[in-house]
């Protein structure tokens, strides 16, 4: 295959800067959970303790590597911030048992899984699917990938979302209703995973909403800090 048996040029397959390494972690797919934090399901209108996790995706124009400016998203009134762990898949693995699933990751990095909120309420309504609300361009910036070996235990920490330095979302990675061995073991029942996954863990309660000219500043304990502004 060369450059001119294409239509049309490709685009540079999405590459997330691994921390601390002069290579690139090129990503193969986009997964998210949703409400994985009992207090942000309730914040949600759902019964935490009865649901079972369950996913969708993002495309990968989603992405952000690195974070920096983010245009506010075309047919959108209500931009919302969900700032989350994202679990950065290394081999391939179906039937994952959680026991085994940790072999599996590569790193992790701090997301933001940006929703079009009234779009996502919408598409709740009617019993459409949510891809409007939760996949569009620039709507999963993310941080440079910190390898397994260079993180301390994930499974807790702090994890917050200060916008214009005030916090608006704190919680514990240890809050978890599905934790990553579970998260990683129930996907890998329905999809092969892939090297170049990526996982969207969920975010903790105090989910809102986000203007033009916003400053925002996620973190994770032990990760690096995302940075992205709203233009
Ligand atoms: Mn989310």
């Amino acid at each position: 295959m060369t450059a001119n048996q294409l239509a049309f040029p490709a685009g540079a397959r999405k590459l997330i800067p691994i921390s601390g390494d002069r290579k690139y972690f090129p990503v193969n797919r986009v997964f998210c959970v949703g409400r994985n934090y009992a207090k942000h399901a309730r914040e949600m209108g759902n019964d935490p303790d009865r649901d079972p996790p369950f996913f969708f995706l993002k495309t990968l124009d989603a992405l952000v590597p690195g974070g920096g400016p983010v245009r506010y998203p075309r047919m959108t009134k209500e931009l919302h911030h969900e700032i989350e762990m994202v679990v950065a898949i290394g081999s391939p693995g179906a039937d994952v048992s959680p026991e085994l699933a940790m072999q599996h990751v590569f790193g992790y990095a701090v997301g933001l899984d940006l929703t079009r909120r009234d779009l996502q309420a919408e598409a709740k309504s009617l019993k459409r699917p949510w891809d409007f609300g939760k996949s569009f361009e620039q709507g999963a910036p993310i941080t440079a990938i910190t390898e397994v070996n260079d993180c301390g235990d994930m499974s807790k920490g702090e994890i917050s979302l200060s916008v214009n330095d005030k916090v608006r979302q704190l919680g514990n990675l240890n809050e978890m209703i599905w934790d990553v061995p579970e998260i990683i073991a129930y996907l890998s029942r329905f999809y092969y995973l892939e090297a170049g996954d990526l996982i969207f863990t969920g975010t903790p309660a105090g989910v809102g909403p986000l203007n033009c000219g916003d400053q925002l500043i996620g973190r994770v304990d032990g990760l690096c800090d995302l940075s992205v502004n709203i233009i």
